[in-house]
């Protein structure tokens, strides 16, 4: 008997009718033999809503009652699905992060989970039930309840399939698959069959929605089979898996972007060793995800620093840049919050010469100016106006041919 975890999201657990829609397939794959545990996300926008209430209470909400709240969404769908599976007589039994020992850091909003008891999991299974299970929250050491960043119900998906050593973990959603760029803004995005654990790890971190980085990256820590398939056509989906020889033949496999960042330059600071130290470990230890950092040094002794941060961390990074930047003579900070980060990730760059050359050339034909430019071994990501990011992703995945895969 094989043990598979589905995850469905909001859009999939939408309305009455859609949890039913999901109830009937999961119903499907327990009737074919197998065990089936569920995790399900809130209904589409109820997380946006919670996040919006959370500060018509208060500004700043503190971040443990902000978790509080934010984990609500996911025990409406997780009793909804359960109900409409013992509907359908299927026995089944729902369960918050809690009640399954999620255990997490103590880091509210964007907690990593630390492991996770399958004791009780495995006897509701035993005992016939689909068990459905709540994405997005765990628990820390001292019982606080915890979230684990948006999008986080992959995630949860990935680390119940490690601790249960499912034989696959298939994350439900309303596209059929990982395109070559989102396919709500590339008319020409084609479904990629396959794709590397690498690979997906770059697009998620470059802003792919569809599957939440931390859990691409604990799907490639423990191996797990990890599917990205619709929840409303019976498509064969994007399996994400190892690297095989036909994936490094493809140049470059997608066209990421992000518009969630914001960019700070912290101007004229003294060009001296621990310049960058100073100002980065404190934004470190804040916890705050620097991404892009560039660093310009003029000749008079002064040097510029700009970085790149999530949106909604902006504020604190402000904070902390202008705590260091005090007393310091003619330093200035500045934000842009109209930007957005475009990136072509591909394996085949780490064998093949003049990739970034092709997508700095081809944004230049289209008159888009690069403000900030950041490489890795297999992606270049470029910082660019926002109102720009969709002529941007189309005249890459055009300059790659991407519409044109068959993999
Ligand atoms: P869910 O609510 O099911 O978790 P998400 O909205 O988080 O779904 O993720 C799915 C969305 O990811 C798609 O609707 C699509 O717009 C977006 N997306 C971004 N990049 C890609 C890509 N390369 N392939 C497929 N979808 C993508
Ligand atoms: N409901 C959470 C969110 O909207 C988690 C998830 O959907 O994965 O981010
Ligand atoms: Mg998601």
């Amino acid at each position: 008997m094989a043990l598979i975890v589905q995850k469905y999201g909001g859009t999939s657990v939408g309305d009455p009718d859609r949890i039913r829609n999901v109830a009937r397939r999961v119903k499907k794959t327990q009737a074919a033999g197998n065990q089936v545990v569920v995790v399900v996300s809130a209904m589409a926008g109820e997380t946006n809503r919670l996040v919006g209430l959370a500060h018509e209470m208060h500004p700043e909400p503190s971040t443990r009652e902000y978790d509080v709240l934010l984990s609500t969404g996911e025990q409406v769908t997780i009793a909804c699905l359960a109900l409409a599976l013992q509907a359908m007589d299927q026995p089944s039994r729902s369960f918050l992060g809690h009640q399954v020992q999620i255990m997490t850091d103590n880091a509210y909003s964007k907690a990593r989970i630390k492991s996770i008891d399958d004791t009780r999991i495995r006897c509701a299974l035993d005992a016939g039930n689909v068990v459905v299970v709540a994405g997005f929250q765990g628990m820390d050491e001292e019982g606080n309840i915890t979230t684990l960043g948006r999008g986080g119900s992959d995630t949860s998906a990935v680390a119940l399939a490690a601790a249960l050593k499912a034989d696959a973990c298939e994350i439900y959603t309303d596209v059929d698959g990982v395109y070559t760029a989102d396919p709500r803004l590339c008319a020409s995005a084609s479904k990629l069959n396959k794709i590397s654990y690498e690979e997906m790890l770059e697009m998620a971190s470059a802003g792919a929605k569809v599957l939440q980085h931390r859990a691409v990256e604990l799907a490639a820590k423990h191996d797990v089979p990890l599917w990205v398939k619709s929840s409303f056509s019976e498509e064969e989906g994007t399996l994400v898996t190892k690297e095989d020889s036909a994936m490094a033949q493809l140049l470059v496999s997608g066209v990421e972007h992000n518009e969630n960042e914001a960019k700070i330059a912290v101007r004229h600071l003294a060009d001296e060793p621990g310049v960058a130290a100073r100002l980065f470990m404190p934004i470190a230890e804040a916890n705050i995800n620097v991404d892009m950092i560039v660093q310009n040094v003029s000749a008079d002794g002064f040097t510029d620093l700009t970085f790149t941060v999530p949106q909604n961390e902006l504020k604190q990074a402000i904070q902390i840049a202008e705590e260091v930047t005090k007393g310091m003579d003619g330093s200035a900070i500045e934000t842009d919050e109209n930007i957005a980060k475009v990136s072509v990730i591909g394996v085949g760059m780490r064998s093949h010469a003049g990739v970034a050359s092709t997508a700095f050339k081809r944004l230049s034909e289209a008159g888009i100016n690069i403000d900030m430019i950041s490489t890795s071994e297999i992606k270049i990501s470029m910082v660019i106006k926002q109102d720009q990011m969709e002529k941007a992703i189309n005249e890459l995945h055009e300059a790659f041919e991407l519409g044109q895969l068959n993999t």
